[in-house]
This record gives C-alpha cells, structure tokens and sequence, in this order.
C-alpha cells in the first residue's frame, strides 16, 4: 500500500546542526512543517531556526531514541551520521536517503567499488591497507597519485599528494602515510581535469526523478569557492553527467536530494569523484535561480509529496564566505569581533542582485564556512563576476569610500 504524504505541521528531524540543516529547516518553516535538529551543538545554525534542538552526542542512544520518537521523519546534513545512531532513528521514524545511501558515501573504498560495481567511471584507485599496500599500488597506479583516507576526509582534509621524481619513492610513500596517520586508505590516480562540476538530483518516493543541471565548481584550498549554473558544457557532456546522476540515486534507492561530484577531462570525459547523498554546497544557488530549491525538493522528497520544478529563472553563481573575512590580514588568529565584521555593506551596494546568507555561527575560524552569497545574471559568467566582485568588498574599511 502507498504511504500517505507527511503534511504539515507534521514534524521533519534533521541529524546534524551546520548551514545545510538550516537551509533545509527554513525551507520546512515556510510549508509549515515543525522542524526538530539532533546534534552535540547547541544554538546552532540549524537550531537557531528549529522548534526543537536536541543537544547530544551522536552515540548517546537514549537521545537518540527521544529525537527520533518525537518527530514523523528522519534525514540528515552530513554523511557521517554513525551507523548506531541511523538504525536507531530508523526503529521509530522513516530514515531518508535510507542507510544504503550512508554506508556508500561514508567510505570512499566503498563508494568507488559501488560505482565500478555500476559501471560508472572514476579514476584508477586501489585499496591501502599498509605502506607495503602503498607501495604497491604505486607500481600499478604510478605518479602523480593521492593518498585519500578511507572515511572522514572532506574538504581535502585527510589527503597527500604523491608526485614525481620517482627517485625517492619509498619516502614519499612513508611521508604519505604518516600524513594520513596509517588510517585505511585508497590510492588515486591524479587526474589532470579541465574543470569539476557537479549535479544535484533528487528522486521521490514513488520514483520520480528532477535535477538541477550541471554545475561548475571552482575550488580554493581544496574548498568549494564559486559555483556557476548552467555549467556551459557540451550538451553531451550534460546529458551524460545527469545520467550517471540517476543510475546513482536508482542504485542506491534514494529518497532524497544527492549531488554527484565530477572530474571533466579536456576531451570531454567524465569521472565521479565522490557522492553526498544531501544538499550540496554547489546547490546553493537554487535557492534564488530555481523555481523550486534543493532544500525545498529535499523536504518533498522525504515527505513523500511530488518533486518541485526544477527550472532555473535566470543563469546564477554562487560565492562562499569563508571566515578568513572575518580576520584582518596581519592577524589572522584574533578572535570575531564587531569591528572586523566583513563589510556588508559595500558587498551589497557593489550589485542589487547580490543576495547574502549568512549561517549564524558565533565563532569565524580560517577555512570555516560562514555564509554564501549569490548572484542572478544575463549569463553564468556574468553572475560570477558579480559575486567574485562583491565578495572581494566585504573586507573594505567601513568609512573609506570605495
Ligand atoms: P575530495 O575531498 O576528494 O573531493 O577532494 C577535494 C579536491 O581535491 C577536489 O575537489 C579536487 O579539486 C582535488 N582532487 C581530489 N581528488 C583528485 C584527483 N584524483 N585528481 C586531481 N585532483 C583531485
């Protein structure tokens, strides 16, 4: 028998606090769902806007239990969510994407093997267990290659890059496990991509299948920088790219939003980097471009109601705002403070079609994700322009006439 839609006021429960619960809990908000977040933070950027926040830690099953017996459906905004903890939430309350989705994109050993088990390409890789494995797979994979730990790498944290001279191979290989703390790993072949894209799908209960295009990402320090959309790519390249999408979702029977992460050669090839089966930083954008969000689509997917439209309004891009904007040049350890807020002010002023999201977090460190702004425009290269521009403004002095 077909399962009812979740309507509203009914309750969604979010596993994990950060910028993508929040999104996702202001998307509920305005449908009139009731919203309840499950994490170790407190007042944090999703509990900010929920009804409810529970405070714990992930394996802290008897809240666990509490959080899940008090809300109509389970998802979650990282893919680290513990094994325990899902299963548990899955004894009282639909879990979506379900717990195949999570086993896969937890482990990256376990997520190529899926996509080869798929036929769906990725680089060459094998499997490190030892600095004798290591070795080894460099003799088969060769350099330049990336050591990548198995589980918890993100951002390019946990990563080591083997490169040539081969001449002292053996050290490097030492140095590159030491730099990853002997933890399970694979081996990459490096690859020498033109551009990295991605695509953020969603598929309903009943099967249904939308997505949002093909996404150019430009990465900084390993972290996502701007995201342009419609990725001006082949219409080949798009028609593959969104293919793979689905085979993805159907595989892995998600109900949900997953974005697809991929690397495009210069001869148009592409491989899958990785999968997130959530909202995606690079789906940032569809808040303002799309007739319907990816947060919005991730809501109705998971409470069972037909997907959204997914066409854009206009080309659009999207900036991150790292917390470095929030430390002054010479001083890159001071705490926040007012003074050092970035200037919004002149961010705004350099456009009226830059939009500003800001997360709510109370403490801007290095590297941290802050906030994103994002930018309408004629064209995609246009819409970058713009953001690129008027992130560079935010560090202006207040006062000083730009
Ligand atoms: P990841 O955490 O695997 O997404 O890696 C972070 C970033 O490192 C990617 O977005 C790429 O810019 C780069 N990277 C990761 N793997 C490779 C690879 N095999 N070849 C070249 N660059 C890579």
């Amino acid at each position: 028998m077909k399962t009812p839609p979740l309507l509203p006021p009914a309750s969604i429960g979010i596993l994990g606090s950060g910028q993508l619960g929040r999104m996702l809990a202001i998307a509920a908000r305005q449908m009139g769902y009731r919203v309840h977040v499950f994490s170790p933070d407190r007042h944090s950027p999703t509990g900010q806007i929920a009804d409810q926040e529970f405070t714990a830690p992930y394996d802290d099953l008897d809240a666990v239990r509490q959080f899940a017996r008090s809300v109509d459906v389970v998802t979650y905004e990282f893919e680290n969510v513990p094994a325990a903890t899902a299963v548990t939430c899955a004894q009282f309350a639909p879990l979506h994407p379900g717990p195949q989705a999570l086993h896969v994109a937890q482990n990256r050993l376990r997520e190529k093997e899926f996509m080869v088990k798929h036929a769906l390409p990725v680089a060459p890789f094998v499997a490190v267990g030892s600095l004798a494995s290591l070795l080894v797979g460099l003799e088969e994979i060769g350099v330049p290659a990336i050591l990548k730990t198995a589980t918890s790498g993100y951002d390019g944290k946990g990563q080591a890059l083997i490169q040539p001279p081969t001449t002292n191979l053996q050290s490097q290989a030492t140095a590159a496990w030491d730099a990853i703390d002997h933890q399970s790993a694979i081996l990459e072949a490096f690859v020498d991509f033109e551009r990295e894209v991605s695509v953020v799908a969603a598929r309903g209960a009943d099967g249904s299948f939308a997505h949002f295009g093909v996404i150019a990402n430009d990465h900084a320090n390993h972290i996502l920088d701007v995201s342009t959309a419609p990725a001006n790519v082949p219409p080949k390249v798009a028609k593959e790219a969104v293919a793979m999408a689905q085979a993805v979702l159907e595989a892995l029977d998600v109900v949900g939003v997953l974005c697809v992460e991929f690397f495009l050669t210069g001869n148009g090839r592409l491989l899958i980097n990785e999968i997130a089966p959530r909202p995606h930083n690079s789906g940032h954008l569809t808040i303002e471009a799309c007739a319907t969000s990816q947060f919005e689509q991730q809501l109705r997917a998971i409470c069972g109601l037909p997907l959204g439209d997914t066409t854009y309004l206009k080309p659009a891009a999207m900036a991150n705002l790292l917390g470095d904007l929030w430390f002054q040049h010479d001083n890159p350890k001071s705490e926040i403070t007012n003074h050092q807020s970035p200037n919004w002010t002149a961010v705004l002023a350099h456009h009226p079609a830059v939009k500003l999201h800001l997360y709510g977090k109370q403490t801007a460190r290095p590297g941290r994700k802050m906030g994103h702004i994002t930018a309408l425009a004629a064209t995609g290269e246009e819409a970058a322009n713009i953001v690129r521009k008027a992130r560079a403004r935010a560090r202006a002095r207040v006062g000083i006439p730009l």
